[in-house]
């Protein structure tokens, strides 16, 4: 961040009452002369033109301009404006230096387009590295495929350089055309003032190249849909929504350019009584009354096999037991999770007559008020 407080009036050679024109034209003026692509590898005119963006970011915006003029107190360069962080975006354009290569070595390609200018660059959209799009895929498993991990193939399918034409578009042995609409450089609407610049052409898109022998194999496109299978292996624990990522499996890049990365979202499929949260596993077990008053030792379901619960005398409904480990193996990291076992008490439905003797006579004899002290005064 500079945190300088710079003349930027000096910067664009305007007096302090110049008009938002002037500024405009001031500041068209010396970034055309300024622009990396007509200085390369000029370090000063590179940074130049840095503090000619700079000083027309804040003078072209009222209000920032307005706190410039108050004065160093009530302004900072680096507050939100400032170089090598803040994005320049006159007339709607965006371009970051904080995206720019590191060392020193700046990549100013990405804002040729917004300038225009340079034979030496035309078509260079088009032939410029570019990484390939990021995709993303569903794998359905069951529940006990997310517990062990799943190593599955899946097909993945995106846009690929043409292997016939190599991404130009053209029919192999004939080059493309130089666009007679733009001269090559991609941008049309020269005269209709500076952001006009920007305008991609619309006879050759923005390439500044016009293919007149399509390659047969994509058509001129340049690319074609190509599908792979591609290995990915879910790990054990994963989860209902898991999202996974697989560098460079993705997309492939154009020119070059690095792939982009494969996303893939795991679709655990329900369970009918094991529930998953996190690396916990739930399991609702109904006891019956006499079970919960006398305490029992039950049989319970895990994810391997089952085991024995004790349930000790006068447990209440909706008392949950841990088991501890007999949940999901924990994603990062070691450990596993545990089984929470949450008992809910049955009543019967149908009594038989003895059951219905028993119960009349232990409620004689029960002694126990539940509901004493919702009578009690306070
Ligand atoms: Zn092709
Ligand atoms: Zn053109």
């Amino acid at each position: 961040m500079n945190g300088q407080y710079k003349d930027y009036y000096k910067v664009l050679g305007v007096s302090k009452n110049a008009s938002a024109k002037e500024i405009k034209s001031a500041f068209r003026k010396l970034a055309r002369k300024h622009h990396p692509d007509a200085n390369p590898n000029n370090k000063a005119a590179e940074e130049k033109f840095k503090e000619i963006n700079e000083a027309y970011e804040v003078l072209s915006d009222d209000k920032k301009r307005k706190a410039y003029d108050q004065g160093p107190q009530f302004f900072t360069a680096g507050g939100g404006a400032g170089p090598g962080g803040g994005a320049y975006g006159p007339g709607g354009f965006s371009f970051n230096f904080g995206d720019f290569g590191a060392g020193g070595q700046a990549d100013f390609s990405s804002i040729f387009d917004l300038f225009g200018g340079g034979g030496a660059r035309a078509g260079g959209r088009r032939s410029a590295a570019q990484r390939g799009k990021d995709l993303e895929y569903a794998v359905r498993l069951s529940f006990e495929e997310a517990l062990k991990g799943v190593t599955t193939k899946i097909n993945v399918s995106g846009d690929a350089p043409c292997p016939t034409c190599h991404g130009s578009g053209a029919k192999p042995g004939t080059v493309p055309q130089t666009c007679p609409t733009c001269g090559g450089r991609g941008v049309t609407a020269q005269d209709q003032g500076f952001f006009g610049l920007s305008r991609a052409c619309p006879q050759c898109g923005g390439s500044g190249r016009i293919v007149t022998d399509p390659c047969p194999t994509c058509r001129g496109a340049g690319h074609v849909a190509q599908s792979k299978k591609v290995t990915v292996k879910l790990p054990p624990g994963v989860g209902d929504g898991s999202k996974l990522r697989f560098a460079g499996k993705g997309e492939a890049g154009i020119n070059g350019g690095p792939p982009g990365d494969l996303y893939v979202i795991a679709r655990v499929e329900p369970h009918p009584y094991f529930k998953r949260k996190g690396a916990d596993i739930l399991l609702d077990v109904p006891i019956t009354f006499s079970e919960a008053a006398l305490g029992a030792k039950i049989q319970v379901p895990t994810t391997d096999g089952r085991v024995v619960l004790k349930v000790p005398p006068g447990t209440q409904a909706g008392k949950v037991f841990r088991l501890k480990g007999k949940g999901a193996p924990k994603l990062k990291g070691a450990g596993t999770g545990d089984m929470r076992v949450k008992v809910h008490v049955v009543v019967p439905q149908k009594l038989t007559a003895q059951g219905k003797d028993a119960l009349e006579r232990f409620s004689e004899v029960a002694g126990e008020d539940p509901r004493a002290r919702l009578f009690t005064k306070g």
